[in-house]
């Protein structure tokens, strides 16, 4: 049987890190080689070309400040066609934060507004203060699980008739008090959840392996399952703490099973 194998590409680890999102990166590379799936990882920084996207799995674009975010999508400004054909073509990505945003159509400061890459029709605007803290989402194609993570921004998104990536149980997301967080467009997530995300989400960094794999592969099977115990209960912790629930129901059922 040949071996499964997926290509990462990293965005920017140089400039776009804040709190860490390369840890998704570990992440993915964990899961998939715990179960016997290969992994490439390349990455690119600042000044560098987008190498060819024919050929890549799973793209991170994490985030960072204005000025570092705003290097970025300055330099992405020229391979935007190559990045709008991948995500067109149902590639996977995760985008994070201040990169969520430059996927807009701009992003408007209080004294100038940033063109975006216009991949996807939504903008965003600063707003007054900062939306800092812990984030608790509930998203539809999750099952039985929330997605926990930490935000800190001060733009806020405005996604329009685009579909969020969760509805929010805690904190604020695209913006204050809105409800939802994030985008899903095919098989792109954009979100305000640093975190990392991915490791303190197991099931949501299964499902972007699963679609990833499945682009590649066509029907390769299902994802052998992993003792996620500790990641879930760490999960768990969080959505207690804020939302008062005794167990998440996927605890409930995964104790069930033991
Ligand atoms: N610079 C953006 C903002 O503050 C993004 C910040 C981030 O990526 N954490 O809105």
């Amino acid at each position: 049987m040949c071996l499964l194998k997926l290509k990462i590409l990293h965005l920017f680890p140089d400039l776009l890190d804040q709190y860490f999102d390369s840890g998704n990166i570990l992440c993915m590379e964990k899961r998939l080689r715990w179960r016997g799936i290969d992994c490439e990882i390349a990455s690119i920084c600042h000044g560098e070309s987008l190498p060819d996207l024919s050929d890549v799995d799973f793209i991170l674009l994490g985030g960072g400040a204005d000025n570092e975010q705003l290097s970025v999508c300055r330099h992405l400004l020229n391979f935007k066609n190559e990045l709008k054909a991948y995500i067109e073509d149902n590639g996977s990505m995760l985008s994070i934060c201040g990169g969520y945003q430059l996927l807009g159509n701009y992003y408007k400061l209080k004294d100038e507004t940033v063109k975006g890459l216009e991949i996807l029709d939504i903008y965003t605007e600063s707003g007054d203060g900062r939306l800092i803290g812990d984030i608790i989402l509930e998203a539809d194609f999750l099952e039985d699980s929330y997605v926990v993570g930490f935000e800190n921004h001060g733009g806020r998104t405005f996604i329009g008739d685009y579909k969020p990536f969760g509805k929010v149980l805690y904190g604020n997301g695209n913006s204050d008090n809105c409800g939802y967080d994030g985008i899903v467009y095919k098989n792109l997530i954009g979100t305000y959840l640093h975190g990392p995300l991915l490791p303190k989400n197991p099931k949501l960094t299964d499902y972007i392996l699963t679609n990833a794999l499945k682009r590649r592969y066509g029907d390769f099977g299902e994802l052998v399952p992993l003792d996620d115990i500790i990641e879930l209960q760490a999960n768990e912790y969080i959505v207690n703490r804020y939302l008062d629930k005794k167990e998440t129901r996927f605890i409930k059922r995964w104790k069930r099973k033991i």
